[in-house]
């Protein structure tokens, strides 16, 4: 008999995708190719100011390949999910990212591609070609038609990875079962159950339809995780790795240790890395330009700080500095600069240029 076994927390029937294992160590970068989709799922979760033609490696927009270079190097990045929106509504776009990733990190650079449009054959033909490992179809709004049907049968012909990824939404056991039935039938390769979740996007939608959070702290829904755990019971005998992947799964290990893998580039030597991937430091806002140089000088050549555990932003009038560093002379650094200083902060940051601050602790405020 086999097995419902534990997996960073969630649950599963058999060994994971490749992809889920990379996105596990946060070592996929998250391409989101276009915010564009016809589909109109009730649960969309893409906000309104994304549901346009833009693009984003993780958290940043970008314009061009180049940059998603930059990104995966980032985070020292194993492989990509390319994601949307709708992938599929810009083929030649997600081709010719294909081809940049692959030519600069090699064929063993994971890609796969979430779709919920009935690729034809010449689409299939084409992501293959340009190097695409794993495709992973949503029917949307859990209608899995006879046309995505077969476009899942054409791409399970190709030799790649070919799965089906799903929301467990709480009342649609029935036709859930019906696209676990058809994986297991066609052998498809694996299938992903995610929870259920209320995003900003889709709150007023999902709110009307009587939907709730399980909790008050917590996106999943009531009932999804429920269904899921129902599901994997049911169809754990079949060969087919069923993944049920939690909202909570996403959050404390794909995010988390994606951005573990970016703060340890992008951190200064004077940045504290979080168990949470986030960077703590010091920040200083001096009254003027002045200030700030001559606060630098006098920090490197009385409070002898090393030079490259202070930075400055001369636009922002900001010094940045170990939060510790700070902490322990703040009083003897007033009596030198009250005067020159707006205020003192101990701040946890997103590990990006300018990255959302998430905890902002303040030691000093000018008068
Ligand atoms: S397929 Fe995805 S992006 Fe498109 S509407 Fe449905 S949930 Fe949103």
């Amino acid at each position: 008999m086999r097995r419902i076994a534990k997996w960073h927390g969630n649950k599963i029937t058999a060994e994971p995708s490749e992809g889920c294992k990379l996105c596990a160590l946060g070592a996929k970068l998250v391409l989101f190719i276009t915010g564009e989709c016809d589909s109109n799922c009730f649960y969309c979760p893409v906000t309104k100011e994304r549901r346009k033609d833009i693009i984003f490696a993780n958290e940043q927009e970008i314009k061009s390949p180049n940059e998603v270079i930059k990104e995966a190097k980032m985070i020292s990045a194993k492989g990509a999910g390319i994601t949307g929106g709708d992938p599929a509504i810009t083929i030649n776009r997600v081709v010719e990212y294909l081809n940049v990733l692959k030519k600069e990190f090699g064929q063993n650079f994971h890609c796969h591609l979430y779709t919920s449009h009935s690729l034809t054959k010449t689409q299939l033909d084409e992501l293959r070609n340009a190097g695409l490992d794993e495709i992973r179809f949503h029917p949307p709004r859990l209608n899995l038609t006879n046309k995505m049907k077969n476009s899942i049968e054409e791409s399970r012909k190709l030799e790649w990875i070919t799965g089906i990824e799903i929301p467990v939404i709480p009342d649609k056991e029935q036709s859930i079962s019906e696209i676990i039935s058809f994986a297991i039938d066609r052998k498809l390769n694996f299938i992903n159950l995610n929870e259920f979740e209320i995003t900003e996007a889709n709150f007023e939608t999902l709110k009307k339809m009587n939907y709730e959070s399980k909790e008050t702290v917590s996106a999943a829904v009531k009932g999804s995780e429920e269904l899921a755990y129902k599901l994997l019971k049911r169809f754990k005998k079949h060969p087919i790795p069923i993944h049920y992947c939690s909202s909570k799964y996403k959050d404390n290990v794909q995010l988390r240790n994606r951005l573990i893998r970016r703060a340890k580039n992008y951190s200064k030597p004077f940045d504290t890395i979080l168990n949470d991937g986030l960077i703590a430091r010091a920040r200083i806002k001096t009254v003027s330009e002045q200030n700030l140089l001559k606060i630098k000088q006098v920090l490197i050549e009385d409070f002898e700080i090393d030079n490259n555990l202070i930075e400055i932003d001369v636009e922002n009038c900001y010094l940045f500095t170990s939060w510790q560093i700070i902490s322990k002379l703040i009083n003897d650094f007033l009596k030198s600069f009250k005067e020159e200083i707006v205020n003192i902060e101990i701040i946890h940051q997103y590990p990006y240029d300018g990255g959302l601050i998430t905890y902002l602790e303040p030691l000093f405020e000018k008068k």
